[in-house]
């Protein structure tokens, strides 16, 4: 049951018929790993953090630089230098003290991404390299969790939720993306820019459909890679087609 703070903390969510009192207990029960603490971990924690997401695991092994400021909001001046995970550890306790949050001061990688993930019931990402989505992806459908993937780049972002178990036509990331471009043709924020906000809007969609996943609501992402541009102020959503010969997913059981 929730107690009177916590009926007042979530009033707005209560009163939502799609979550109600029952939906904010899923969200106090449930556990969810942020991988990257950066321009859009900084949004999705915020979010989940005031949504009362239960335990909230925050991996990344970055310092907080002074160039991280234009976007990544959690983080203050006097943060600079300081290990990210727990300036946004101690960002999330002051927003929500009735939460626990997990600073994980570490690279993920082939060695602890199994362990990590096997630990929370949907994993969010917002990572700057191929590797560790590969690395995500597989462990995500090996542990059959829910993987919302988030990237951003100079104007245009995007966002998809993976989960290729759960229907025949569902795609996994690496249906999407079967290998990692030439370094030469790799987009990442460090090198091309970003406009600041871009990091809020797609952090922010990536926060709401990982509350979705969590109360199992609405029109789950899975399936379908939504596409915003910023400079044109438009938005697109594709189908996305499963690969039947996919080496992560292909020969899964699915539902
Ligand atoms: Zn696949």
């Amino acid at each position: 049951m929730l107690d009177a703070d916590a009926r007042e903390r979530y009033l707005r969510h209560i009163l939502l018929r799609e979550v109600g009192a029952q939906g904010q207990q899923k969200l106090l029960r449930a556990r969810v790993l942020i991988v990257g603490a950066g321009g859009l971990g900084a949004p999705i924690l915020q979010y989940l953090a005031a949504a009362g997401v239960g335990v909230i695991g925050v991996i990344d092994d970055d310092c907080v630089a002074l160039s991280n400021l234009q976007r990544q909001t959690i983080y203050r001046d006097e943060d600079v230098g300081a290990a990210k995970v727990d300036r946004a550890a101690a960002f999330a306790r002051s927003l929500n003290p009735e939460i626990r949050v997990i600073a994980l001061n570490e690279k993920i990688g082939a060695a602890n991404v199994g362990d990590h993930v096997g630990a929370y019931d949907v994993i969010v990402e917002g990572v700057d390299n191929f590797e560790t989505r590969f690395a995500l992806n597989a462990a995500c459908i090996a542990a059959r969790k829910p993987l919302v993937s988030a990237a951003i780049g100079r104007f245009e972002g995007q966002l998809a939720v993976f989960k290729p178990w759960a229907g025949e036509a569902l795609p996994c990331y690496r249906c999407l993306v079967p290998a990692a471009p030439p370094r030469d043709e790799q987009v990442n924020c460090a090198e091309e820019g970003v406009l600041g906000p871009l990091a809020g809007v797609i952090g922010s969609m990536a926060a709401l459909e990982t509350l979705k996943e969590i109360l199992s609501i609405g029109d789950s992402l899975a399936g379908r890679l939504f596409l915003y541009d910023g400079l044109a102020a438009t938005s697109r959503t594709l189908k996305l087609p499963r690969d039947p010969a996919c080496p992560d997913c292909g020969s899964i059981a699915r539902d």
